[in-house]
């Protein structure tokens, strides 16, 4: 059987939220089967969860926003590609303030912490979503025109392009295909910073947001070049974030895609729209389990490697 996954022990991260700046505190706990991820704002009067699922995305301006009455977490998606990436299923995040840490601005800090607290394989089956037929949603013309699909695939395969007109952009690789079945999410994807550029810095700030954003949590750019001194951790590293992006944004779906997602220039809202599309037409996809190992896709039986 392909087996639900949670936490071994609890584990706990300090950080500043990219936008507000706040400090806050993290706590991921294992769950139960069929829990899914569920954050908790552990600093309200009284406490609120807010389960992941396509519909709690409110807002997608910079970053994926869950919401649930007037409680909100901010930048949800690169703890939500780790577990996409490691195959985590069930899992309390408590965090004491209204944004996710940043930490180092990719994926491989929450990567550190999860396979620190270790993963274990529990007693019901993994449920997949798995394509029937392709879904797409696009938005606008020539120079604006973007678009994010997703189609049957048996497997999970993510193709990014992205079209940024900058030198320190232009010089790198714009496209990149990751299939889940090289079993190297650890190693190729999740060490991806996120990118801005200091003009960009600038206004965000002067309307209160990346507050907690500097150099050593993103990569930041001038009009000519990188600004961190160390560089580039991969040579498409600018890409290889927005593949680390789309899976903590279709993750948000609350179960693992059997399908091959191509994008072109997507961002958070869009692939929240895909997500959408693909939930309101109840003929497009089925969920699925595996109670035989060998029926599954290469690779999703065993637990996936540390870097
Ligand atoms: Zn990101």
């Amino acid at each position: 059987m392909i087996a639900q996954r949670t936490l071994k022990s609890l584990t706990r991260a300090v950080g500043v939220g990219l936008h507000s700046g706040q400090r806050v505190e993290l706590t991921l706990r294992p769950a139960q089967p069929d829990t899914g991820i569920v954050f908790r704002r552990v600093d309200l009067p009284e406490p609120v969860d807010i389960a992941v699922s396509a519909e709690a995305v409110t807002d997608t301006r910079l970053a994926s926003t869950l919401s649930k009455g007037q409680a909100k977490v901010f930048t949800v998606e690169h703890l939500m590609s780790a577990c996409a990436g490691l195959g985590v299923d069930n899992l309390y995040v408590d965090i004491t303030a209204e944004e996710v840490p940043i930490l180092d601005g990719s994926a491989a800090s929450f990567v550190f912490l999860l396979q620190s607290a270790g993963i274990v394989m529990q007693n019901a089956p993994r449920r997949f979503i798995r394509l029937n037929r392709p879904i797409e949603v696009r938005e606008g013309a020539g120079a604006a025109e973007k678009w994010a699909r997703l189609e049957p695939y048996h497997g999970y395969k993510l193709s990014f392009e992205i079209d940024f007109n900058h030198p320190a952009v232009d010089s790198t690789g714009q496209r990149v295909v990751f299939d889940m079945s090289t079993d190297s999410y650890s190693r190729d994807i999740a060490r991806a910073r996120t990118f801005g550029f200091t003009k960009d810095v600038e206004m965000m700030r002067a309307n209160g947001l990346a507050m907690g954003g500097g150099l050593d949590n993103a990569i930041v750019m001038d009009d000519y070049k990188v600004l961190n001194a160390e560089g580039l951790r991969y040579d498409d590293e600018f890409v290889k974030h927005k593949i680390l992006d789309a899976m903590g944004d279709l993750y948000l779906v609350g179960h693992p895609l059997l399908a091959s997602y191509s994008a072109f220039r997507s961002g958070h809202a869009l692939n929240n729209k895909l997500l959408r599309a693909l939930l309101a037409q109840s003929d497009a996809w089925e969920l699925v389990s595996f109670d035989n190992d060998k029926l599954a896709p290469h690779g999703f039986g065993q637990l996936v490697r540390a870097w």
